[in-house]
């Protein structure tokens, strides 16, 4: 299944070029309880809510993908890690350009662990991205982003898959420079999840997957997910010895080499195999 939200805020399904609203489903969906952590109210009900969206998508009203204004998939993260120098080639053009990308951070995620972003940069790809320092280098880096679906905490690689929801398209998007990667990496619409989140069930290997970014017609970014220094269950597992994992919780996995800036007017196309494709614009 596709799940989405869109326009001014409707829940949605995502099926042959069409987007299904299946908004009422939420009717009597308790959320902003005591203590306000548990995750993400439509994402910790999404097993019990299944049936029933399938059920409401077969008499919804619909509206074409191309006149939908897609908004993250995800509404109420707990926490968005990132996971860095993910990718052995990304690894080695940072350590090239060393007066581009910070000298605070060196070796593979396997040396840095992984990081936080904070979760009011978290938009969609219709907001598009805002530039907030036009003097500084703005880069895009185009990831696979892992939907968390059940609590976890402590959990073994091995069950650490059965914990997801589902995949998107994530730009983990960067201003570079000399401060602390959070930093850096916590601005106003840095952090894009869309166009969808597609369930666990269609995608049984995260592994392998290509994906790639485009600006202007023209590729920058393109690999395949096999190239993981640290697998997709690796890094759950690991998170999950630092913190509980919630519903929602989001996990930007990395990127490939290629990570360019931005600029304004810039539209980033990105691409990635059984997951789909988004558009996101740079103001
Ligand atoms: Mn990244």
């Amino acid at each position: 299944m596709r799940l989405c939200w869109f326009d001014d805020g409707r829940l949605g399904v995502v099926r042959e070029g069409q987007v299904f609203d299946v908004t009422r489903v939420l009717d009597g969906l308790r959320t902003d309880t005591y203590p306000f952590i548990s995750g993400d109210p439509v994402i910790s009900h999404l097993e019990e809510l299944r049936p029933v969206i399938e059920d409401v998508a077969r008499s919804a009203p619909a509206q074409p993908i191309s006149q939908t204004r897609f908004l993250s998939p995800v509404a109420r993260p707990t926490k968005i890690i990132g996971t860095p120098a993910n990718y052995l080639k990304h690894v080695e053009e940072a350590e090239a350009q060393s007066e581009v990308f910070t000298r605070r951070y060196v070796g593979s995620v396997l040396e840095q662990g992984l990081f936080l972003k904070a979760v009011s940069a978290l938009v969609g790809p219709s907001q598009g991205v805002r530039l907030r320092f036009p003097d500084r280098r703005t880069d895009h880096e185009m990831e696979l982003g892992v939907i968390i679906g059940r609590k976890a905490s402590q959990i073994d690689e091995a069950e650490a898959l059965d914990h997801v929801a589902g995949y998107a398209i994530a730009l983990d998007m960067v201003v570079r420079g000399p401060e602390d990667r959070s930093f850096r990496k916590s601005i106003d619409t840095y952090a894009v999840l869309g166009p969808w989140l597609v369930t666990a069930d269609e995608i049984p290997d995260p592994g392998n997957l290509e994906f790639s970014l485009s600006v202007g017609g023209k590729i920058r970014q393109h690999s395949n997910t096999r190239f993981m220094i640290l697998s997709v269950a690796r890094q759950i597992a690991w998170a999950s010895r630092f913190y509980t994992l919630w519903p929602g919780d989001i996990i930007m996995t990395g990127t490939c080499e290629g990570v360019a800036q931005v600029h304004p007017g810039d539209v980033m196309h990105c691409f990635i195999e059984r997951v789909g494709e988004m558009e996101v614009r740079v103001f």
